[in-house]
């Protein structure tokens, strides 16, 4: 089905029935594809007029339900958001990993939870870089928000030095052993996204070859730690996703959504993304 065909079906749906978007665990099945996942990061873009295009994206995404989707807004904007799109995930870009305290200007797990969050993304490269968030401080946020019940999209990516010095797969697995969180429990679930840094926001994108190597050494490095857990926790690509690359992109062996950026803010953009996850299955 072509995107427009389906958010017109989308907004026929949403007024016929109350929406249904509903959360959904990742496994299909033991041995079957994971279920895939689409998650817009907004970054620091998104005032209240914008809950407009929110909701156009959550109504679309309904006719999608083999697809998992979520959007990330800032934090500011994620009780209004949630509030807007009951049902619909709506996440945070970023938690602090104490519960409370003398930490001006940031936001805990439980107050993200507590806005009507569902999911945060933790250890996205902007905030490594800009931060200097260690892969210790990325682990202990991603156990915060686990225990309190949020979902965790963890980011991982080399910086285009260490691609071109071919040092790009042991950086990742590197950075992804020292952010994971020791172990994984209870209802919320663990993605890993992994973003190359010159690939973010600038059009460029790795091969798919690869993006399928990175992805097997992040799988490989999942069942290291979690054992057969660890082949259910989804591996997203991110980094100038598009409708152009999309379907190219989610055929890759062991992509299981992506997470996308410029692409995610308008729902011309992204609906097309979902389409093609909803076609690789
Ligand atoms: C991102 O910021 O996580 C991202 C993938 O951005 P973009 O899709 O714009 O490259």
């Amino acid at each position: 089905m072509e995107w427009k065909e389906a958010a017109a079906l989308g907004a026929v749906l949403a007024c016929i029935k109350p929406r249904r978007y509903g959360r959904a665990k990742a496994a299909k099945g033991a041995g079957m594809p994971l279920k895939k996942l689409v998650a817009g990061n907004w970054k620091m873009h998104g005032l209240s007029y914008d809950l407009d295009e929110v909701k156009a994206i959550a109504t679309a995404s309904a006719v999608y339900p083999g697809v998992e989707v979520a959007l990330c807004v800032p934090a500011i904007l994620v009780e209004r958001a949630a509030r807007a799109v009951p049902g619909f995930a709506i996440g945070g870009q970023d938690v602090h990993h104490a519960e409370k305290g003398a930490h001006t200007g940031c936001t805990s797990a439980r107050m993200l939870l507590d806005a009507g969050a569902t999911l945060t993304i933790v250890g996205h490269s902007e905030r490594r870089e800009a931060q200097r968030e260690s892969d210790s401080e990325v682990k202990q946020k991603a156990e915060a928000a686990l225990s309190v019940g949020l979902d965790v999209i963890l980011c991982v990516g080399e910086s285009l030095e260490m691609r071109d010095s071919g040092q790009a797969v042991a950086t990742v697995t590197a950075q992804l052993d020292g952010s994971l969180p020791q172990q994984l429990e209870g209802e919320a679930w663990l993605a890993i996204a992994y973003e190359p840094i010159w690939a973010i926001g600038t059009g460029k994108i790795p091969t798919t070859d690869e993006i399928a190597e990175m992805h097997a050494a992040i799988r490989n490095g999942l069942v290291d730690r979690y054992g057969s857990a660890g082949q259910e926790v989804r591996i997203l690509y991110g980094g100038s996703v598009k409708a152009a690359n999309a379907a190219e992109i989610f055929a890759i062996r062991d992509v299981d959504g992506a997470l996308v950026g410029g692409a995610s803010l308008k729902n011309q953009d992204f609906v097309p993304i979902l389409a093609a996850a909803a076609s690789a299955g």
